[in-house]
């Protein structure tokens, strides 16, 4: 009999099965994957971490999550800064003066803030209505146009002035030659990759993996006196009230007979003609300074494509509208009557959290327990 089996081996999971594991609970971690450490797992492929499910860089100002990771790992001083192409252009990303400095020639802050407010004021949108008009009166026709336009489009699959202004209602926009993504006091990337980390997490605990959680139901709910539940939540109720929305992204992976193929770990096309979203160098998040391929003659390479979810792809990105929103508010509500279940992570609240706000939400859990 186990005090609690958590369905899930993400982050959520294995971080809730830690804690309760060192206060002497007896715990069963399961995963309808054949591995842990849901979706920042990682695999190596000639000698290199990929991120299977997408990159991903651990950042926070959460000083308590980033000294909690720390015990189950080394992390590196990644910093995030990635490049935009624009149909061969490079752009240094997020708007920053690096960028104004090529999209213009702007050389100090004072021209590139009298460019931008030049091109918002041609414009003269009072009130924006959709993420066009919500990008230019922001950053401007120039970027809007060459950055975010047609990427946006791709990423969304509608165009710009059918998406509603939420999706950026905030874009970064420095007067300083600082191109580092995150505005977040520590960042990183662990060592060894991210399923290393979260073995240590799981060390000690019962872990089945290739086990879906709906086929065993019975038998499982049988032998645990609760369960805390990471899957998604409509899936849980057999989708009895229709299914929540997400979007979904895909890789293309390739090993590459070279030793560098981008110079940079993560690099976004912007352009409508390219198909790909972004193509993801794996090796430059924890190898940082081999470009000769002295330890690493080959690297990986995957190619980023956005799509709209549809049963049996993986959902990525919940689509945080009016109509889910109310979708999901009557599962929680159902949710509510499962006495001895507990849903939680980015599918079980249907919510885009970042890795830090996960782990934070499922210690804050844990204290309830
Ligand atoms: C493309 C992409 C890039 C991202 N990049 C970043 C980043 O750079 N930085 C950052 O902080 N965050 C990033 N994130 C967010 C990050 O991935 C999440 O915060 C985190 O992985 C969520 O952990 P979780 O445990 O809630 O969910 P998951 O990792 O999804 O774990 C849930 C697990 O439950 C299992 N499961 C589901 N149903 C069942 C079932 N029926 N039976 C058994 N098992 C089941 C799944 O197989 C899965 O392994 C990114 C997300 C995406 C989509």
């Amino acid at each position: 009999m186990y005090d609690y089996l958590i369905v899930g081996a993400g982050l959520y999971g294995a971080t809730v099965a830690r804690e309760l594991t060192d206060v002497g609970k007896k715990i069963l971690v399961i995963d309808k994957r054949n591995h842990i450490a849901g979706n920042v797992y990682t695999e190596k492929v000639e000698g290199i971490n990929v991120h299977i499910y997408g990159p991903h860089i651990f950042h926070t100002n959460d000083k308590t999550v980033w000294s909690y990771v720390q015990r189950f790992a080394e992390f590196n001083r990644f910093t995030n800064s990635p490049l935009a192409n624009y149909k061969g252009e490079l752009y240094s990303l997020p708007f920053n003066m690096y960028t104004f400095n090529k999209m213009w020639g702007a050389v100090t802050p004072e021209e590139a803030s009298t460019k931008i407010e030049e091109q918002r004021k041609a414009v003269g949108i009072v009130k924006p209505k959709n993420l066009e008009e919500q990008a230019i009166t922001l950053v401007g026709t120039d970027i809007y146009e060459k950055l975010i336009k047609e990427y946006t489009q791709k990423q969304w699959g509608r165009p710009c002035d059918q998406l509603p202004t939420y999706i950026i209602k905030r874009l970064p926009v420095r007067l300083t030659f600082d191109n580092n993504y995150f505005n977040a006091l520590y960042q990183g990337i662990p060592v060894g990759g991210y399923t290393k980390m979260v073995n240590n997490m799981l060390s000690g605990v019962d872990v089945r993996t290739g086990v879906d959680f709906f086929e065993h139901k019975d038998e499982l709910m049988k032998n645990a006196k609760t369960v805390i539940y990471t899957g998604s939540i409509d899936a849980y109720f057999n989708y009895s009230l229709g299914n929540l929305e997400y979007r979904s992204v895909c890789f293309e992976n390739e090993t590459l007979n070279k030793p560098n193929f981008q110079g940079n770990a993560v690099v976004n096309y912007t352009d409508a003609e390219t198909p790909w979203t972004r193509i993801i160098e794996h090796k430059w998040f924890e190898f940082g300074k081999d470009e000769e391929g002295k330890n690493l003659p080959k690297t990986v390479i995957s190619r980023e494509y956005s799509s709209e979810w549809k049963p049996g792809l993986e959902p990525y990105y919940p689509v945080n509208d009016d109509k889910n929103g109310k979708l999901y508010e009557a599962y929680k509500e159902l949710a509510a009557k499962e006495l001895n279940v507990i849903f939680g992570g980015r599918l079980g609240e249907y919510k885009y959290y970042d890795m830090d706000q996960v782990i934070a939400m499922a210690l804050e859990k844990v204290k309830t327990l």
